[in-house]
C-alpha cells in the first residue's frame, strides 16, 4: 500500500495550514523532552517568532538507562496541548505503549513511533487503528525494506497518514552518534508515496554540523527536517549535548534558509 507502484500521487499530511509532502519543506523543532510548562512555553514562543508551525516534545522517553529521566508521561502531553493551543502550534510526541495510542490522540496532533519501536508490531497496529497522523522513525539498525514494511503495518490497518523519518543508523563510525543515511531520502521518495523527513539531531548528535546536514537532507528531496531546541540545553534532562539553544536555533534556521531550500 505504501509503494509508489500502487499509488503515484504523494500522500499529504495536513496539520492546520501546514501541508507536509506538498513540495514546500517543513521545519519541525522542539525539545527532546517535555520537562515543564515554562520550558515548553519558552520554546513555543521562539518557534512562533520564527514562523515554525509544528513543535515536537517527548513525554514518554525510551532511554538507554532505566535510571535516566523517563519523561513526564501523560502530564507531558497535557503541557504540550496547553502550550500548543496558546501559540497555535501543532504537536508531535512519541508514544511507546499500544494502550496509550487512543488517549494520545486527545492531546497531540502527530504520534511519533521511535526508532527503538519501529518493529514493535503491536504498537504499529494500534497506530494503524486510529486516524491521527504518525511519524515513524527508522530503527537503529533497520534496512530501508524493514522501514517500509513497518509503515505498511500502519497503513494496512487503515491509517494512511504516515510520514517516514530517517534518524541515522548504527555503523562503525564514531564521529557522529549515528550515521545519517542521506541516500535513504531519495530511495524512500522513489519507492513510497509517503512524506520523508530527516532528524538531524539524533542522526548526527553534533550541534556543529546540523545546518549542513539539514541542507543536504532538503537537497536530497526531504519533505522536512526535525531538530531539537531547548531554552537551556546544559540543564536538559535528555540529550543535553546536542540540543540547540534558542539563539542557536535562529542561526541554524537562517543558515538553512540561506540555501533557498526551505
Ligand atoms: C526522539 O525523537 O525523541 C527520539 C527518542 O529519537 P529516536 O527514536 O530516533 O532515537
Ligand atoms: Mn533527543
Amino acid at each position: 500500500l505504501v509503494s509508489r507502484k500502487k499509488k503515484q500521487e504523494d500522500t499529504l499530511i495536513q496539520l492546520g495550514n501546514t501541508i507536509i509532502g506538498s513540495g514546500t519543506p517543513v521545519m519541525i523543532a522542539g525539545p527532546c523532552s517535555v520537562e515543564s510548562y515554562e520550558q515548553v512555553r519558552q520554546v513555543a514562543a521562539a518557534l512562533k517568532e520564527a514562523g515554525i508551525t509544528v513543535m515536537r516534545g517527548g513525554a514518554f522517553k525510551p532511554r538507554t538507562s532505566p535510571y535516566d529521566f523517563q519523561g513526564l508521561g501523560v502530564e507531558g502531553l497535557k503541557i504540550l496541548k496547553e502550550v500548543a493551543s496558546e501559540f497555535g502550534l501543532k504537536t508531535i510526541s512519541e508514544i511507546v505503549d499500544p494502550t496509550h495510542i487512543e488517549l494520545a490522540c486527545e492531546y497531540i496532533d502527530v504520534i511519533q513511533i521511535g526508532a527503538r519501536n519501529m518493529q514493535n508490531f503491536e504498537l504499529l497496529k494500534a497506530a494503524g487503528d486510529v486516524q491521527t497522523p504518525v511519524l515513524l522513525k527508522r530503527g537503529l539498525a533497520a534496512t530501508i525494506d524493514e522501514f517500509v514494511h513497518a509503515a505498511e503495518y500502519i497503513v494496512s490497518r487503515g491509517n494512511t497518514q504516515v510520514m517516514l523519518i530517517e534518524r541515522g543508523i548504527r555503523t562503525y563510525e564514531k564521529a557522529t552518534r549515528n550515521t545519517l543515511d542521506i541516500s535513504a531520502v531519495p530511495i524512500l521518495k522513489q519507492e513510497t508515496h509517503l512524506p520523508v523527513l530527516v532528524d538531524v539531531t539524533h542522526s548526527t548528535g553534533r550541534k556543529d554540523i546540523l545546518a549542513p546536514c539539514a541542507r543536504a537532507a532538503l537537497a536530497a528531496g526531504a519533505d522536512g527536517v526535525m531538530v531539537e531546541v531547548h531554552p537551556d540545553p546544559a540543564t536538559a534532562l535528555s540529550d543535553a549535548a546536542q540540543q540547540l539553544n534558542i539563539p542557536e536555533f535562529h542561526d541554524f534556521l537562517a543558515n538553512v534558509k540561506k540555501s533557498g531550500l526551505l
